[in-house]
């Protein structure tokens, strides 16, 4: 048996730079005004991958605390972080309750009936848990009302070893929305009942907000690789240095000559209006580039931006490359379609998809570089 062996440079790439992510993770701190910060690592590091990214947080970053949405994702983030702390999102389910144990990880307890559960849960191994108080975005956590109860019971209150309580804004993309103040306003309330407790309410928008929105702790993601997550229009660049720490660029296959009046792609959705240069790039929709992108994406090759023209296939996408010296670009040139010059905001702009879609649409197809 021959060892088997791939051709470089087929694939697109996809680069992810933990050197950045770091980077970003320490401005994250900066940017909250030194307080501490746990990363959010849910969905394989928004996409970019929970094996490299949070080893890297953890040993060069001195990032300790981490949270993951469900405890399948926790307990494979344990392999890769054995000594860090590790939250569960998704709450406590009475099947999963050994699980919490064995691999160590902190339940975020989301209702009554999950506080009961884990106050009742006798194992000289329990770990500490969270408490998620609802404060408005009405998905996870207590509602007032049984914020009320849990606040007032302290016997129930005496039979948990909390570590975290915690809230979460519905609107901290945007800084003029009054539900900020609320929801923050409430939280320091709950607070006042746990004054020894650690409390978190600021994700990466909630960062942005300002120092009282700060609180112990706060839970950045999308800040960490490079998005900025505010409404556009962005009034200003965020004052940290924070960089994109995701680049996708692939390679032109061929490029055509199109007479005016001749079409491009599947459905025939753009049209030539004059003889234009059409180059053909091997990305697609099976690698995460969605048809959103379809005749508004834009390209950036040999330092000059280009327009996605027609729709996107599933292997392959067209861009207009007439306004580029001929003599500059042939097949086989990068193409970037997320990094430095496409940003996430840009994509995220021309397509109307979260800047957190197009990151954890990241496919699996893509050569992986981390740097
Ligand atoms: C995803 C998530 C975050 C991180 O949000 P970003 O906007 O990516 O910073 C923080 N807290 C909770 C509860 C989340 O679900």
């Amino acid at each position: 048996m021959h060892e088997i062996d791939f051709p470089s440079d087929v694939q697109a790439t996809l680069t992810i730079d933990l050197g950045r992510i770091i980077n970003n993770y320490q401005n994250c701190i900066k940017l909250a005004g030194d307080t501490k910060c746990a990363a959010m690592v849910k969905a394989d590091a928004y996409g970019m991958g929970i094996a490299q990214v949070a080893p890297a947080l953890f040993h060069q970053a001195g990032c300790k605390i981490f949270f993951v949405a469900n405890l399948v994702e926790a307990i494979k983030l344990r392999q890769y972080v054995p000594e860090a702390v590790i939250y569960v999102l998704n709450g406590a389910f009475s099947e999963h309750l050994d699980y919490f144990v064995r691999y160590n990880i902190r339940p975020v307890l989301n209702d009554l009936k999950q506080i009961e559960l884990w106050a009742k849960f006798e194992n000289s191994d329990r770990p500490q848990c969270a408490v998620h108080f609802d404060t408005g975005i009405n998905r996870l956590g207590l509602s007032p009302k049984e914020t009320t109860f849990f606040i007032g019971n302290t016997d129930l209150r005496r039979q948990l070893d909390i570590s975290l309580i915690m809230s979460h804004l519905a609107c901290s993309d945007d800084p003029n929305n009054p539900m900020n103040k609320q929801q923050r306003d409430d939280f320091r309330a709950i607070t006042h009942h746990f004054p020894n407790v650690t409390a978190s309410l600021a994700n990466s928008g909630g960062i942005l907000l300002g120092s009282d929105y700060h609180f112990d702790l706060a839970r950045p993601g999308l800040l960490m690789f490079g998005g900025d997550p505010r409404i556009a229009p962005r009034l200003s660049p965020i004052a940290g240095n924070i960089r994109p720490a995701y680049h996708i660029s692939g390679k032109i296959l061929q490029i055509r000559r199109l007479e005016g009046g001749q079409s491009v792609g599947y459905g025939a959705t753009w049209t030539a209006k004059s003889p234009r240069q059409i180059a053909t790039v091997n990305i697609g929709y099976a690698d995460g580039y969605l048809q959103m992108f379809n005749n508004c994406g834009l390209a950036y090759i040999h330092n000059t931006m280009v327009p996605i023209v027609g729709r996107v296939s599933m292997d392959m996408i067209a861009v207009d490359v007439t306004d580029i010296d001929p003599n500059k670009i042939s097949t086989g040139c990068d193409v970037e379609l997320l990094g430095e010059h496409i940003t996430l905001e840009m994509a995220s702009e021309v397509s109307n998809l979260s800047q957190y879609e197009i990151l954890t649409g990241v496919k699996e197809r893509y050569q992986r570089i981390y740097k």
